[in-house]
């Protein structure tokens, strides 16, 4: 089990949030500093810190985001145009919160993947 992070609380609502969805799996919530103008965080209730630790146990949860995300795409009226999933993992991947989270990014296009960088 992962250290409790600030998601956590918003989990439990003991901090506010703009909160979409949640259900006995998952809760999504607007993230506090959107990058489009849809950016919407997808998390398992369950403290997992990243994709380093999914396991088998957790295909449920990480089924449900994927379900989730198309949902909410939906009803932000982003699915037609289209719209990214990004789960950030470990330091390579630039993750911030330790606890696996998928950012649900559209409303305009968001540009190349990201900056290639060849191997040396
Ligand atoms: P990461 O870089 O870990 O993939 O993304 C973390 C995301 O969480 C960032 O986009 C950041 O803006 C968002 N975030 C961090 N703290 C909070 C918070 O307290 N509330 C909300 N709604 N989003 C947060």
């Amino acid at each position: 089990m992962a250290t409790e992070t600030i998601f956590t609380k918003i989990i439990n609502k003991e901090l506010p949030s703009d909160m979409l969805y949640q259900d006995e799996l998952v809760t999504a919530f607007r993230d506090i500093n959107p990058a489009m103008p849809t950016h919407v965080l997808i998390v398992p209730n369950e403290p997992i810190a990243s994709n380093a630790d999914v396991t088998e146990a957790h295909e449920a949860a990480m089924g449900r985001m994927h379900t989730v995300a198309r949902k909410l795409a939906e009803d932000e009226g982003i699915a037609q145009d289209g719209y990214r999933l990004i789960i950030n993992c470990g330091e390579n991947g630039r993750q911030e919160v330790p606890h696996i989270h998928m950012h649900l990014l559209g409303g305009a296009n968001v540009g190349p993947m990201l900056i290639r960088q060849k191997s040396s």
